[in-house]
């Protein structure tokens, strides 16, 4: 139904006495002008209370209870996720240390809270997406926990943490060994509905980009592990740090793979 904007305040101050059209309206301009509300739609986008981070991703919402839906909490330079399969649900990367009230706002929005959680996957050992992994783990009693096997010893977790290695499976989710970031880095990919959570083998800070040279241990492994991701066709990339890609997302992925040597 029409346009949201623009809606002049002339426009508006004219045809508000006709009735709640124009109310609803304005409604939607207000929403897609502050930005954040605008791609998920309406509904979704919380605004209020607060730490209020959720960040609804459309994708999959109101699917089966099967389907796998996402979340993004938005921690500001930093992302975790939340993946919700029916009132089940996985955090991946945990944020820097104090963000676990972040992540339960969002399960809560999400449907499952905190009580829904069986697992919590950390991409990689860094502080900004284990920082908070204890602090998780202790409001998900459920859960188990979870980093790449090469990162391991390098985790501090309030519970020990199983290691995962490429082929593993995790709530229906593909483990993808990406070594180059650290070590151990993974990502998981769901095949069903070509989800992929990349951690910092990629980031989209700018445009869609491998890991950050300068913090990555192993370039020749980073740029393999590219292109092992590209391969996968993605249709949706969270990433660590940056927004979600989810257009022309698997062409990028290639270009992308395509220029590192
Ligand atoms: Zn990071």
């Amino acid at each position: 139904m029409g346009r949201a904007r623009p809606v002049g305040r002339r426009w508006f101050l004219s045809t508000v006495g006709r009735g709640a059209v124009g109310v609803a309206l304005l409604g939607v301009a207000a929403c897609s002008d502050d930005g954040s509300a605008g791609e998920a739609g309406g509904g979704t986008t919380p605004g209020g209370d607060g730490g209020g981070t959720g960040e609804q991703s459309g994708g999959t919402s109101g699917g089966s209870p099967g389907t796998l839906a996402w979340s993004r909490v938005d921690l500001g330079f930093v992302s975790a996720y939340v993946l919700v399969r029916g009132n089940e649900a996985a955090v991946v990367d945990t944020g820097v240390g104090g963000s676990a009230d972040e992540i339960g706002a969002v399960l809560d929005e999400a449907g499952p809270g905190w009580a829904g959680v069986r697992h919590v996957v950390l991409t990689h050992k860094h502080p900004d997406h284990a920082g908070s992994i204890s602090d998780v783990l202790a409001e998900a009693t459920r859960a188990k926990g979870y980093v790449g096997t090469a990162d391991l010893s390098e985790v501090d977790a309030s519970r020990p943490l199983t290691g995962l290695d490429d082929g593993a499976v995790v709530f229906g989710l593909q483990v993808v060994g990406t070594p180059g970031h650290t070590a151990g880095h993974i990502a998981v990919f769901e095949p069903e509905t070509r989800l992929l959570v990349a951690g910092d083998a990629l980031n989209n800070e700018d445009s869609l980009a491998g890991s950050n040279p300068q913090f990555t241990e192993d370039e020749t492994a980073a740029n393999a592990s590219v292109r092992k991701l590209a391969a996968l066709r993605p249709r949706t990339i969270l990433v660590g740090h940056g927004d979600p890609v989810r257009s022309s997302t698997a062409a990028q992925l290639q270009q992308l793979a395509a220029s590192l040597s």
